[in-house]
């Protein structure tokens, strides 16, 4: 049986080679303090709970300055993240959110994969306070300590979590959440800030004018409820207050 593939990336010295040397229990990655350190794409296996999957470290084979350049580093990643049926995603925490991690937040997010953020180096309950900061690109959050190896169970079963979703998916059956999705009905929030568009969004999504839209911001008092029925799953629409 083919093993299911994660792909490791993010921007330079942030731990990639760290998490795949601690997952693959190995040193088979070079780490160090200059970017771009890692040689090639390096293939390992990871066990965890008797269970598989191989994982791709990434970055580094491009010179230090264009390492920095976000197309670089997918470009450098592309077959990696082709084969990948994940991506674990690696920031750093301590440093927060920087103007590369928005570029490739942009380029993440056309893969279309599924993406687990790993907010490394927040061995400090400082570092793993501001990991929750990433949770703004709208991906799932591990606050980890590659070196350390703190929370990376918590990620292993978390990537267990989307790899078996997938294999059901694959297979063509439902998963445990699509299930209980069209039994219980999905409910949905539309959250944002006064005047962005989230009525005009409700009303998009069910076809007629039925809650109020208007340019003075704050409109919508309170949260309105709307059902809606699509592909046999029953959906409950909250469109919020501004
Ligand atoms: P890569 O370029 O993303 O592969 O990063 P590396 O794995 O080579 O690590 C870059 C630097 O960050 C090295 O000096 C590591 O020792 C350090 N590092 C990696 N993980 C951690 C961590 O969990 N905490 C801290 N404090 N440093 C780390
Ligand atoms: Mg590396």
């Amino acid at each position: 049986m083919k093993l299911p593939i994660a792909a490791i990336i993010g921007r330079p010295n942030v731990g990639k080679s760290t998490l795949f040397n601690r997952l693959t229990g190995s040193r088979k990655a070079i780490v160090g303090d200059e970017p771009g350190i890692t040689r090639d794409r390096i293939f390992g296996e990871v066990n965890w709970k008797s269970r598989k999957f191989r994982i791709i470290d990434t970055g580094g084979i491009i010179p230090d300055e264009e390492a920095l350049i976000p197309s670089n580093i997918f470009k450098q990643a592309a077959s990696a993240i082709e084969e990948a049926s994940l991506i674990i995603w690696v920031v750093d925490a301590r440093s927060g959110i920087t103007p590369l991690d928005e570029e490739i937040s942009g380029l993440l997010r056309e893969t279309g994969k599924t993406i687990l953020i790993a907010a490394n180096k927040s061995e400090s309950v400082a570092a793993a306070n501001e990991a929750a900061e990433f949770y703004q690109f709208g991906w799932d959050v591990t606050p980890i300590s590659a070196e350390h190896g703190t929370n990376v169970g918590d990620l292993l079963d978390k990537v267990f979590d989307v790899l078996s979703l997938e294999n059901y998916a694959n297979a063509g059956f439902d998963t445990p959440e699509a299930e209980s999705a069209s039994s219980c009905g999905l409910k949905l929030a539309i959250v944002g800030r006064p005047n962005v568009g989230k009525s005009s969004l409700v009303n998009k999504l069910i076809g007629e004018e039925r809650v109020i839209v208007s340019p003075i911001a704050g409109t919508t008092r309170d949260s309105v409820d709307t059902e809606l029925v699509f592909n046999d799953k029953k959906i409950t629409l909250i469109d919020t207050a501004g």
